[in-house]
């Protein structure tokens, strides 16, 4: 096999057979070929796509690059969720729970925050002890026992996509829709999971800007679990406004205690129920969606999700009081105010501004390198509908350094439109696929 030959190939917008994709980047990983090859290679695909046949091979190949995690002595059936990442998106700390309540094994595999969108795993580090990095011997017990653990994606299990992730982030190829579905079911299916539920974001805080994008997206990592036999359903769902009210880490898990509680936001707690619904429902727990639906509810109002998140909490090195008492959590030192400036109807909230905006305060990373600050971020004060007066606050951010806070509190100001009659309702999820 001759690296260039491939390369050649896939400039020319060729296919290549699972066995050369295999033996491609088994080869790449053993470090037998060079960056710059991998390079040219992942700019062709850039521009000339993948076929599912394809993806499927890179997404196989990738999973046996490392330990596979075996969770058959764990019974039950295993579900996870995974979003692709948006703007105060705090659903995993909500429909985990509520599955895991329901009795669906939920071993969740989540990533870290990066750009302007947030990770569940910088949400839950901002609990004091809280430890993300669990033994496949810690990961079975704990869910033998609770059914629910929050683990970061290591580098022993799917070594090739941090490999070539960190390649793509140096080669302007992150945002390939092939190499993303490959890389997100790669991290994924390698923990033996029966099912999964896909959150595929769109909007102007999310990595698809165009429903089509997120479509085709969702289309092909349900198609990789079909061919790896899990089922996989996707649900498209708006991310052009944040949301709930609450962005930043420590802020979210604030938010995502009283969703538990069945004191959030309309929009998230339909989100993240509709969720755990799906998950309820793959996880065989109900006969019908509708039933998984009326499971998810109870779940919620019985605080039993609420129960289990403290569970894990408490499993995980944190002190599950958190949820309670939110002066445990790290707090901002200082406080600043955004005012409408006239009256009417909150008509938008741009996601992807107020994503920046939190980021530039500290809540996110520019970098893979950056130190997140777990106190800082955001509170929305107003939603889209709402009649606001000139002065009337839109927004808080809670800060601890004052160094970009001008710049990001007029970013905010800038997120908000605000007209003079009320917007239309907008639809939160879009469309399910698989
Ligand atoms: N998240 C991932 O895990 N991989 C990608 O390529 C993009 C987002």
């Amino acid at each position: 096999m001759r690296i260039v030959d491939l390369i050649l190939r896939k400039r020319n917008g060729e296919q290549l057979s699972p066995q050369e994709i295999s033996q491609l980047l088994e080869a790449y990983t053993r470090g037998e070929v060079p960056d710059y090859q991998m390079a040219a290679l992942l700019m062709a695909v850039y521009f000339t796509g993948m076929s599912d046949r394809e993806v499927s091979a890179l997404t196989e190949c990738m999973m046996r690059s490392g330990q596979k995690v075996d969770l058959s002595s764990v019974p039950g059936v295993k579900v996870d969720k995974h979003s692709t990442g948006g703007v105060g998106d705090k659903t995993s700390l909500i429909a985990a729970p509520l599955a895991a309540a329901a009795g669906v094994i939920v071993p969740m595999v989540s990533g870290r925050a990066l750009g302007f969108t947030g990770g569940t795993l910088d949400k839950l580090e901002s609990i004091p002890g809280f430890r993300t990095t669990l033994s496949v011997d810690e990961v079975r017990s704990q869910l033998g026992q609770i059914g629910l653990c929050f683990i970061g994606q290591s580098v022993e299990v799917v070594p090739a996509d941090g490999k070539l992730y960190a390649l793509r982030d140096a080669t302007a190829t992150v945002d390939s829709i092939p190499l993303i579905a490959s890389s997100i079911m790669a991290k994924k299916l390698v923990m033996g999971l029966d099912a999964l539920v896909l959150d595929v974001k769109v909007g102007s805080g999310a990595f698809m800007k165009r429903q089509v994008d997120a479509r085709r997206l969702a289309q092909l990592m349900v198609g990789i679990g079909r061919r790896m036999d899990v089922k996989v359903q996707a649900l498209i769902t708006d991310m052009s406004q944040p949301l709930g009210f609450a962005v930043g880490n420590a802020l979210e898990v604030m938010e995502a205690s009283q969703t538990l509680q069945n004191a959030g936001p309309a929009d998230l707690t339909r989100l993240s129920l509709e969720l755990a619904a799906r998950m309820i429902h793959l996880g065989r727990m109900a006969e019908s969606l509708e039933h998984a639906r009326d499971i998810a509810q109870r779940k919620l109002l019985d605080g039993s999700g609420y129960h289990k998140l403290k569970q894990v909490i408490q499993a995980q090195g944190g002190n599950p009081n958190v949820l309670d008492r939110f002066e445990l959590l790290p707090n901002a030192s200082g406080a600043r105010e955004v005012t409408s400036p006239r009256a009417g109807f909150v008509s938008t909230i741009d996601a992807e501004d107020i994503g920046r905006a939190a980021m530039m305060i500290g809540a996110g990373r520019d970098s893979k390198e950056d130190q997140i600050d777990p106190a800082v971020g955001l509170i929305l004060e107003v939603k889209p509908g709402q009649r606001v007066e000139t002065g009337s606050v839109l927004c808080r951010l809670y800060y601890t350094n004052e160094e970009r806070l001008d710049e990001a509190a007029q970013l905010v100001e800038d997120a908000f439109r605000i007209s003079t009659s009320p917007p239309e309702e907008y639809d939160l999820i879009l469309e399910v696929v698989g």
